[in-house]
């Protein structure tokens, strides 16, 4: 049997542990004391692996980066792995869905969208040192803290330390239950639509009104009609508001709108058909604000010689690694836009992201975790 992955099986209860003290920690985007605690823990178990920094992130938590010491002499080139440390879940998710173990499957908030993945990453490097098995790039861990919120306070250090990087591992779960990784991933943005009418008795001065909430209805219809599924662009308006009550004609509505874009060129003439939404009812206005947030994850030639690797490595431990593309973004669309060969899906397999059932396999724990450990070793 591979050595590496002999290693992983043998270290699988600490793993599993691993796991249960990072799912324990509860760590919501919206509360940096909560992600604070988690990223100290995390800074705990990963200062005898390496070089442990943090950066303030505003008011998010802060974000981590760990440089790992790992066998071999001098390196060349520097290895980015990315993950983030907040999940979706609020504080107290725990008294309703507990960490636990059962049918095969690890659960609790945040187990599968990351937190096995970390924990992942920690036990391929102690496979690493542990065998002695020599890497030949720097291997940098940034973890980021507002990554399920639109990574607004890490973006600028994720590009930074993505431009000094040869190649980035992202950590994200893989894609449904037999965990393939992600070469494309669609970008995500965006749109609010505001419509100002004008307000009136409903009864006693109808005709003197003009309807916020009728004129953003007839835009809806027509925002809607952007969506091409041949292009891989869709555009939902998720969240419409407006009105104040039954008997006043609305004075304001407004819309918000998720854009997602399979290519990057599909972003401006999407943007401007938004900019050139004009009323129906010349009594209102309208007024568009949002944009896109994170660009595609275009599936790269960098990106596929990554996968292809991985496929390759993957064979050595007896598993069919796959390939996939995603409409979800994750801080790996930022660092690929970059031109940064980038390969994403790294994490746990399982299912049920940002969901009740969010879990993970235990069986599948061991040769992900000499999955990561062997590509750091290739590269
Ligand atoms: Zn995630």
């Amino acid at each position: 049997m591979d050595p590496i992955l002999a290693f992983c099986q043998s270290q699988q209860a600490g793993i599993v542990d691993l796991i249960r003290r990072l799912v324990e920690c509860e760590s919501p985007s919206d509360d940096a004391q909560a992600v604070n605690r988690f990223v100290d823990l995390l800074a705990e178990v990963l200062a005898p692996l390496g070089t442990v920094r943090t950066f303030p992130g505003g008011r998010f938590g802060k974000h981590l980066q760990c440089e790992f010491q790992l066998p071999g002499g001098k390196k060349t080139g520097r290895v980015l792995v990315l993950g983030h440390s907040d999940t979706v879940w609020p504080l107290g998710t725990l008294a309703q869905m507990p960490f636990r173990e059962a049918d095969g499957r690890l659960w609790g908030p945040g187990v599968l969208d990351m937190k096995a993945g970390i924990a992942f990453l920690v036990y391929a490097c102690c496979a690493l040192r542990e065998l002695d098995i020599r890497v030949p790039s720097k291997v940098l861990l940034q973890l980021n803290s507002d990554e399920e919120v639109g990574s607004e306070s890490s973006r600028q250090l994720t590009e930074k330390t993505a431009r000094k990087s040869k190649v980035v591992l992202v950590l994200e779960p893989g894609t449904g239950l037999t965990g393939k990784l992600k070469t494309a991933r669609k970008g995500v943005g965006d749109y609010t639509v505001t419509v100002r009418g004008k307000a009136a008795h409903a009864g006693v001065d109808f005709s003197a009104g003009a309807s916020a909430i009728v004129e953003l209805a007839r835009q809806i219809t027509r925002i809607a009609g952007f969506t091409n599924l041949d292009r891989g662009l869709t555009v939902n308006p998720g969240l419409i508001s407006g009105g104040t009550r039954t008997n006043v004609v609305a004075s304001e509505a407004a819309a918000q709108v998720d854009i997602r874009v399979a290519r990057l060129r599909d972003a401006a003439p999407l943007d401007r058909k938004f900019r050139s939404l004009r009323p129906f009812d010349r009594h209102c206005s309208i007024e568009v604000s949002g944009g896109l947030n994170r660009p595609p994850m275009e599936r790269s030639a960098g990106g596929v010689r990554l996968f292809r690797l991985a496929r390759r490595l993957g064979r050595e431990l007896g598993i069919e690694v796959e390939e996939s593309s995603t409409g979800g973004g994750s801080d790996g669309n930022l660092t690929a836009a970059l031109g940064i060969p980038t390969l994403d899906g790294l994490g746990a397999v399982g299912e049920g992201a940002h969901a009740p059932q969010e879990s993970i396999l235990i069986d599948r724990i061991a040769d992900r975790t000499a999955l990561i450990a062997k590509l750091l070793a290739a590269m």
